[in-house]
């Protein structure tokens, strides 16, 4: 019997039509469920014309290197990165400035950018210097620690530099179910089950199969956190069926970081994902239960949320959470003072996310 089978990447994020452009995320829809329209998209194959870009938009007022081809070009070398999300769709720049990670306590631990050790920045300069300049910073640099994870706001990360120690063990096996080929037939399946049992409210539905909250906890508090979470679901198990289906609760691991932005202390990372309906204002199933889960993580132990995930409530207060958040503004004021990259007073943290960002 001869199977065929055909792979189906994802759409481009960036799609034109003749009325202009419209930005889509991996997920499909951003979280106010509003469309994302842009301007104009340039996509850059060198770093001058990145540099080009930049200068380009702020004399008159971009996707850069993707995982995937990272991953490909380091194997080339027989060699693997020391860690990586779980999705290999991402841009290095994107991952690198919002500190994502995979899990390790090993070494330098789980967040990418823990491995950097060389950054080239592009940043608003003045009239003379052709409006933006390439900034190359290495860990002796006082802004390297705050351009590591910059959310964006210092300027656009064009490179950056990667040791891998040669003695790590492991088979770099990337063995993650989660983000593996699947047949469209059965996410279609899943989704529209899934609309089903949420539509008529069915606790039984969910517990029969089964946007993402994630929270970094201390890992000194971690075990506090667990137990309260099972107390939780001691009361009523079956409100806890739903996030079975996204795999559970997946706990990761990342050590405490020199970048400002980054981990001040080791860490252990909550991550759980939940079904999100179509119309923005349809509440989740059992959601007074999942709200009891992030408040215990986010004002009870404290945990500092993704800088890339999560409800905007995650984020209250979020610069207390961050012992070097100062020095971070102050990098801020120094690099781009006229807040060109922002959208907004200090700006308005960065989270007030949807379509703007
Ligand atoms: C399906 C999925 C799985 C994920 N898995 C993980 C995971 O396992 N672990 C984890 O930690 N995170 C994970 N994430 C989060 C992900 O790492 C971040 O959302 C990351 O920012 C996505 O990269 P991007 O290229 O889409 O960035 P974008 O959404 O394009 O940008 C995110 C931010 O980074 C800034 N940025 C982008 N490029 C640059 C650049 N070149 N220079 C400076 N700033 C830049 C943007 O201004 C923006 O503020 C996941 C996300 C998805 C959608």
């Amino acid at each position: 019997m001869l199977i065929s089978v055909q792979a189906m990447p994802p759409e481009p994020p960036v799609q034109c039509n003749k009325n202009g452009c419209n930005l889509y995320n991996s997920y499909g829809v951003w979280g106010d469920r509003k469309d994302c329209h842009v301007q104009n998209v340039t996509y850059p194959t060198t770093e001058e014309e990145l540099r080009l870009a930049v200068a380009y938009e702020i004399r008159t007022s971009s996707k850069s290197k993707l995982l995937r081809r990272l991953i490909d070009a380091v194997e080339e070398a027989g060699l693997s990165l020391v860690a990586a999300p779980y999705w290999e769709g991402v841009s290095v720049g994107g991952l690198v400035s919002t500190g994502a990670h995979g899990s390790s306590w090993w070494g330098k631990g789980g967040a990418v950018h823990d491995h950097i050790v060389g950054l080239s920045l592009i940043v608003p300069a003045k009239q003379s210097e052709g409006f933006a300049k390439i900034v190359k910073l290495e860990p002796k640099d006082q802004i390297f620690n705050a351009a590591k994870v910059s959310l964006g706001l210092l300027g656009v990360i064009s490179r950056y530099d990667n040791r891998v120690p040669l003695n790590a063990s492991g088979d770099g096996t990337y063995d993650f179910l989660g983000f593996q080929s699947n047949s469209i037939l059965i996410s279609k399946s899943i989704r529209a089950t899934e609309k089903t049992m949420d539509n008529g409210r069915s606790l039984g539905g969910k517990c029969t199969m089964a946007a993402s909250v994630l929270g970094n906890i201390s890992s000194i508090k971690i075990g506090d956190f667990i137990r309260d979470v099972k107390k939780l679901r001691d009361l009523k198990p079956d409100n806890f069926c739903g996030v079975d289906i996204y795999n559970g609760f997946l706990i990761r691991f990342i050590r405490a970081s020199e970048a400002y932005l980054g981990q001040p202390e080791d860490s252990v990372v909550v991550d759980f994902n939940y079904f999100r309906a179509d119309d923005a204002l349809t509440p989740r199933f059992n959601q007074d239960v999942w709200e009891e889960v992030e408040q215990l993580a986010f004002f009870k132990y404290g945990a500092k949320p993704h800088w890339a995930k999560n409800r905007n409530l995650a984020f209250l207060d979020v610069q207390k959470k961050y012992p070097n958040f100062n020095k971070f503004v102050a990098v801020k004021r120094q690099l781009d003072p006229q807040n060109l990259f922002s959208s907004g007073g200090l700006m308005r943290l960065y989270w007030e996310r949807g379509c703007e960002e």
